[in-house]
C-alpha cells in the first residue's frame, strides 16, 4: 500500500498515511485532529528491501604469525 504525504496548514505539521489508492484524494486528517490539510508529493514508499549491502564480509583469514599456526612450535 503506497504511503502519501500532506500537511496540516493549521499546525504546519507534516504527516504521512498508509492508504489504499482508491483513498488518495480523500481528505486527511491530521494528528491534531486538523482537517485543513493539503497532500504533498506523491511518495511512493513501498515496504520493500532496502539497498543492498556492499560485498559479503570475507572469511576472516586464520591468525598470521607463521610458525605457530603450523606446530612446529609446540
Ligand atoms: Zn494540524
Amino acid at each position: 500500500m503506497p504511503t502519501y504525504a500532506y500537511r496540516c496548514r493549521e499546525c504546519t505539521e507534516s504527516f504521512e498515511l498508509t492508504r489504499p489508492m482508491s483513498e488518495s484524494g480523500d481528505p486527511a486528517v491530521c494528528p491534531g485532529g486538523h482537517r485543513d490539510t493539503v497532500k504533498l508529493l506523491t511518495t511512493v514508499a513501498l515496504t520493500g528491501k532496502a539497498a543492498g549491502s556492499g560485498a559479503p564480509s570475507a572469511p576472516s583469514a586464520p591468525s598470521g604469525g607463521g610458525c605457530c599456526g603450523g606446530g612446529c612450535c609446540a
